[in-house]
């Protein structure tokens, strides 16, 4: 029974951005007396590119987890395409399909092959034929670079290999919208860029993109904004241009003055 709208306004979107897929209405969410998202308003466009950047703790990952089902909210609502997520059963599954999510620890099954870790969804939630799962991951596999890497189990590829799988997997399910949690933020530096490449690629072709990241050379490459979270609040938004050379508030002056 809200509006919508409230906060600091979005810059405009680039030029045939669609409507909006993600939207958050007044999302509040408390862990015990922690309260970790307070008033978040929040739209992203069909393909659009959103870098939610902020100190640890701020609720980046809380935020990403809610939009996703993973976490539950206390009041406010989360739409994906207009839908507002149910709490469980089968349509849940059926919509979290719909949000791709991509971990900062890989969490790709252990015990099952490459090639079974990207077929696993689509077989089992979308109910995709074997055979056709299996050629639509191979695709997937071949367009991150990790084709040739189908049969073996995860903990014999490279960190950035197994993220790049974990892109892949999460692209099986055909999500109109993937959320990122910094993606790059366990890999050793001489793999970031693997998987940022990747991310990059994704987002030129049109995919919309929640990433959680401090990697500001993919935000200025990919991002058409950029959203300041501090204390569970959107403190600040702008585009990557706007946010990196001359960001507003204190709280992003004094975060972009420490990672720089
Ligand atoms: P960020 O990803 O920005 O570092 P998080 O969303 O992980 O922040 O966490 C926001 C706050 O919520 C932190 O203070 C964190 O300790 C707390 N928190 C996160 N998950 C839980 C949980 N399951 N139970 C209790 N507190 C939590
Ligand atoms: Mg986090």
């Amino acid at each position: 029974p809200v509006p919508a709208a409230s906060g600091a306004p979005a810059p405009a979107a680039r030029e045939g951005a669609g409507q909006p897929l993600v939207q958050l209405k007044d999302v509040n969410k408390h862990f015990g007396d922690l309260h970790v998202l307070r008033n978040i308003n929040l739209e992203v466009r069909k393909g659009e590119v959103v870098v939610v950047i902020g100190p640890s703790g701020s609720g980046k990952s809380t935020l990403c987890r809610a939009i996703n089902r993973l976490e539950t909210i206390d009041d406010g609502e989360i739409l994906i395409d207009g839908t507002r997520l149910p709490s469980e059963g089968k349509q849940l599954a059926r919509l979290r399909a719909d949000v791709g999510m991509v971990f900062q620890s890989f969490n790709l099954f252990a015990h099952k092959s490459i090639l079974e870790n990207v077929t696993l969804g689509p077989v089992k939630v979308k109910g995709t034929k074997p055979a056709a799962a299996k050629e639509l991951a191979m695709s997937l596999l071949k367009r991150v670079g990790v084709d040739n890497q189908a049969g073996k189990l995860p903990a014999q590829l490279s960190g950035g290999q197994q993220q790049r799988v974990a892109i892949a997997r999460a692209l099986a399910m055909k999500p109109k919208v993937m959320l990122f949690d910094e993606p790059t933020s366990a890999l050793d530096p001489e793999m970031i860029n693997e998987v940022l490449d990747t991310m990059v690629g994704l987002a030129k072709e049109g995919m919309t993109m929640i990433v959680v990241t401090h990697e500001m050379g993919f935000a200025r490459k990919a991002a058409d904004r950029v959203i300041f979270m501090a204390d569970g609040q959107i403190v600040e938004q702008a585009t990557p241009e706007e946010f990196f050379t001359n960001p507003k508030s204190e709280r992003a002056r004094d975060f972009l003055g420490k990672i720089l």
